[in-house]
């Protein structure tokens, strides 16, 4: 079963896709680990895209769709993948349909959580003293949701008119969404 978490910064996109990760035994992808990993690894692309990751900036479709395509195409993952922060932009959610179509691969469930601006602040703010992550100030915050709100919300359109997209309010608590996650994959 292949499934979309999508919604906001701070929506719970990465906490949901852990849970289901280890209920479904699945991967997740989420092209904001796969890049930070880039970073810490010092590599080509991480070099690239520091500056862009660390003002709240997003990385060019390019270099995500890349990082897409041999996860999409890796046969152990076939029909197992949990996307977590992608697509995120008009073009990466064609690209995604297109390498699903030809891996012979579909989307399954597109699970929106939403959630309003204020709980996003509130949630990114308390992760900042947690995990230590270096885009969670909050004027990259705010800049983190206009981009959201700029390039990623339009894809909502593409997907809200498929037959398995569903809305969640993503300021339920975790249990909650998860719970009403499972409600609809039946499991
Ligand atoms: P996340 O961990 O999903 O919140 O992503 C952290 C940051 O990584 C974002 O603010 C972007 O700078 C970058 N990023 C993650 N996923 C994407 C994507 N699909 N397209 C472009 N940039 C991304």
């Amino acid at each position: 079963m292949n499934i979309i978490l999508f919604g906001p910064p701070g929506a719970g996109k990465g906490t949901q896709a852990k849970i289901l990760v280890e209920k479904l035994n699945n991967y997740q992808v989420s092209t904001g680990d796969m890049l930070r990993d880039e970073i810490q690894k010092d590599t080509e692309i991480g070099k690239k895209i520091i500056n862009d990751m660390n003002d709240g900036k997003f990385v060019n479709d390019e270099i995500v769709n890349k990082l897409i395509k041999n996860i999409i195409f890796d046969t152990k993952k076939n029909n197992k993948l949990i996307f977590d922060g992608y697509p995120r932009s008009l073009t990466q959610a064609k690209n995604l349909n297109l390498l699903l179509d030809e891996s012979n691969q579909k989307i399954d469930f597109i699970f929106f959580l939403n959630v309003n601006k204020d709980t996003i602040i509130k949630r990114i703010e308390k992760r900042k003293i947690v995990e230590k992550r270096s885009d969670d100030d909050l004027k990259v915050i705010l800049n983190r949701y206009d981009t959201y709100m700029e390039t990623t919300r339009p894809v909502l359109d593409f997907y809200s008119r498929n037959p398995n997209f569903y809305e969640i309010d993503g300021t339920l608590e975790i249990d909650q969404i998860t719970s009403k996650i499972d409600q609809l994959l039946k499991v």
